[in-house]
């Protein structure tokens, strides 16, 4: 009798002990889909690639307490390099940040349906995700390719230092349902940055458009106003520019536009706004600049114009020239009750654009200093 309840006593306390391993997994799991639900949650509610990659980067490692994470992102044209680092992130000093040109090393490697890989390290296979981990390899890893609409994006790649961390064998529904949500957000991200980008950006020439100027020009204005400092306004227009079509061709035509915005921005300092208003013509706003200093940036612009030898092809080289109208708001010289808005401004330039147009191209032609609404009312 006392053997059985000996018996008894001890099966009670393996199952206890069972009961407690289980409960300990069901609290470590139930701590793990809390944490994972969290980077989630984060993932879902950042609105920029910048965010996105830091966030990545940083939780992914924490949240699976993973020794290695990598990020790998598709950028053909190098445009999520340069909107990344207008932004301020060094792309080439950001661990963990793989960005590549093409998505074949991706096919290669996951197939055209996106398996994702687990298993042990081998360099042949992996060093293309791991690229900065030369001295400590990780012992197994987990790589993920990220998809949309049947294209690559990228991949994420996890690793540890243990090698049983990432197996085969391994149930990978966290994992796939990461891989799944970020490639969701990757893809929204790039599209949102891109749209943010382009909206502003001409296509041809690169520099800024119409609809970047008409925001600014008012905010320039006010600011002007606020601080008492001169704002001038250039329109220019490309003389004969209809010529160059019908003779060179339009591809010709749009080589000199995109040379020619080059050489104007090129006259520049870093904070003045140039924009293409239209087909072959151009906007200045210049900061901080009197009427005096426009017509000095406008006769250089015009000169440097000018002087160029535009060669679309080693064939083909053209010259053109180009006429500018100079308009200036200055506060400071007029009293405070004056204002001007950004039509005005720009259509007094405009009007020195049409008089150096009737004056025989090539030149400047300043309008000086706009009054204010007042002055012109009682004129
Ligand atoms: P003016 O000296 O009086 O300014 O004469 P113009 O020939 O420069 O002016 P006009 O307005 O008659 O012609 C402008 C031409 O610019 C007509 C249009 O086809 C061309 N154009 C507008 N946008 C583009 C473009 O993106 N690419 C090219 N190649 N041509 C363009
Ligand atoms: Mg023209
Ligand atoms: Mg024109």
């Amino acid at each position: 009798m006392s053997s059985n309840m000996d018996d008894l006593h001890t099966e009670l306390r393996v199952l206890q002990s069972h009961v407690d391993s289980l409960m300990g997994c069901i609290k470590q799991n139930e701590t793990k889909l809390h944490r994972f639900q969290l980077l989630e949650t984060n993932l879902l509610t950042l609105n920029s690639l910048y965010e996105l990659i830091e966030h990545v980067l940083d939780d992914t490692q924490t949240v699976f307490d993973l020794d290695f994470v990598s990020f790998c992102i598709i950028d053909e044209k190098n445009e999520i390099r340069d909107f990344l680092e207008e932004e301020g992130l060094r792309v080439d000093k950001t661990p963990g940040l793989v960005l590549i040109n093409q998505s074949q090393p991706l096919e290669k490697q996951f197939g055209k349906v996106g398996r994702h890989f687990l298993g042990d390290y081998d360099k042949k296979r992996c060093a293309l995700f791991f690229p900065a981990v030369e001295k400590e390899v990780p012992a197994s890893v987990a790589i993920m390719p990220l998809i949309r609409r049947g294209k690559y994006l990228g991949a994420l790649s996890l690793g540890s230092l243990d090698k049983q961390r990432f197996s085969m064998q391994m149930a990978t529904d966290f994992l796939k349902r990461l891989s799944d949500i970020l490639s969701v957000c990757l893809e929204n991200t790039l599209n949102f940055e891109m749209l943010k980008r382009t909206s502003f950006v001409d296509p041809l020439t690169g520099i800024n458009n119409r609809r970047f100027f008409d925001q600014r020009i008012g905010e320039e204005i006010d600011r002007a106003a606020r601080s008492d400092d001169p704002l001038s306004c250039l329109f220019l227009d490309i003389d004969h520019f209809k010529k160059v079509n019908d003779q060179q061709g339009h591809q010709a035509g749009d080589c000199v536009l995109v040379e020619s915005a080059a050489e104007i921005k090129n006259q520049l300092r870093n904070n003045d706004i140039l924009a293409r208003y239209g087909g072959e013509e151009f906007v200045v706003l210049l900061s901080n600049a009197s009427n005096s200093k426009a017509v000095e940036v406008a006769e250089r612009i015009r000169a440097a114009v000018e002087a160029q030898v535009f060669e679309c092809t080693p064939e083909q080289k053209l010259k053109v020239t180009i006429s500018i109208g100079v308009s200036t708001y200055n506060p400071a010289s007029q009293s405070k009750t004056l204002s001007i808005t950004p039509a005005e401004l720009i259509q007094l330039a405009d009007q020195g654009l049409y008089a150096a147009k009737e004056a025989g191209r090539n030149q400047v032609s300043n309008q000086g200093e706009h009054l204010g609404n007042k002055a012109l009312k009682k004129a």
